[in-house]
C-alpha cells in the first residue's frame, strides 16, 4: 500500500519482466526516484512473461538490423551476465532445428541452408549444421534428415527470474501495488499525469 501523499517520479504500468527490469534499471540509475509499478493482477508476470518456453532466442529468424534482431542478440548478452547476477539459471543449452520433409515439403534442407546464412549474417556465428552423430540423437524423437544446431541459445527459469526480480526491486525501494489497474491516464501542467484506477482502494491516508 502507498501513502497518499507519496510524489512519484516514475509509473510503470504493469509487472511483467519488462516492467521489473526496468524498475531496476531506473532505481539503480536513480536511486532517490520514487517509482511505482501498477499490476492489475495479483502476481507479478502473471500475463505473458510467466507462460511462455523461456527459450533465449540467438537471433537466427529476424530481418537482419530490424529491432528485434538486434535486441534479441543484445538480450542474449545481458540475460547472460544478470542471471548469475540475480542468482538464476540461466542454461545455454542449445537448440537444434530440424528440417521435417513432412512439414517443410522436399526443399526442406533448402530452407535450412538458407536459415543457416541467415542465422550468421544476423551474428549467430556458431550456428552449425549438426554432425551425423548428433542427428542420429534427435531421430531418436523426430523424422529429421538434417539439423541446425544453436549451440548459444539458451533456456531462462522465467519463474525464478521474476521471483528474483521482485526481491531485488522491493529490497532496493520500488513500490509494488497489485490489483491496481490503470483505466486511463492524462497529462496535467507542471509536468503531472494523472492516473485514473480501475476500483483501486491501495492508498494509505
Ligand atoms: C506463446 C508465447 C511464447 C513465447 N515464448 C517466448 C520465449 O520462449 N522466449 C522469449 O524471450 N519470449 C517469448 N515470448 C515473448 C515474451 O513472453 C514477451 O516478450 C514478454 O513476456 C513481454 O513481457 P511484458 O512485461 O512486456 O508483458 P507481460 O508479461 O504481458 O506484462 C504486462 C503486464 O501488464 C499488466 N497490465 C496490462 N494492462 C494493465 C493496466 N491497464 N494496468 C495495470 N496493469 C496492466 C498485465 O497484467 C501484465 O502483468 C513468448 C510469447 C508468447 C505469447
Amino acid at each position: 500500500m502507498i501513502d497518499a501523499e507519496l510524489k512519484i517520479d516514475v509509473v510503470i504500468i504493469g509487472g511483467g519482466i519488462l516492467g521489473l527490469l526496468v524498475a531496476r534499471e531506473s532505481k539503480i540509475r536513480n536511486p532517490e526516484s520514487e517509482i511505482v509499478i501498477f499490476e492489475e493482477t495479483s502476481f507479478l508476470g502473471d500475463a505473458t512473461s510467466g507462460r511462455n518456453s523461456g527459450v533465449m532466442h540467438a537471433g537466427i529468424y529476424y530481418e537482419k538490423d530490424s529491432l528485434k534482431q538486434v535486441l534479441c542478440r543484445k538480450g542474449l548478452a545481458l540475460w547472460r551476465c544478470l542471471a548469475p547476477e540475480l542468482g538464476i539459471n540461466f542454461s545455454q543449452c542449445g537448440k537444434f532445428i530440424f528440417a521435417d520433409s513432412h512439414v517443410l515439403g522436399e526443399d526442406s534442407e533448402a530452407i535450412l541452408r538458407e536459415l543457416l546464412v541467415k542465422a550468421h549474417n544476423n551474428g549467430a556465428k556458431d550456428v552449425r549444421i549438426a554432425t551425423s552423430s548428433e542427428l542420429k540423437e534427435i531421430q531418436a524423437y523426430c523424422q529429421a534428415s538434417m539439423a541446425l544446431l544453436s549451440p548459444s541459445t539458451g533456456y531462462l527459469d522465467v519463474a525464478s527470474a521474476i521471483h528474483a526480480l521482485e526481491r531485488e526491486i522491493t529490497k532496493l525501494g520500488v513500490h509494488i501495488e497489485r490489483r491496481a489497474k490503470i483505466k486511463s491516464l492524462r497529462t496535467l501542467p507542471h509536468n503531472l499525469i494523472e492516473l485514473n484506477l480501475d476500483d483501486y482502494a491501495g492508498f494509505k491516508s
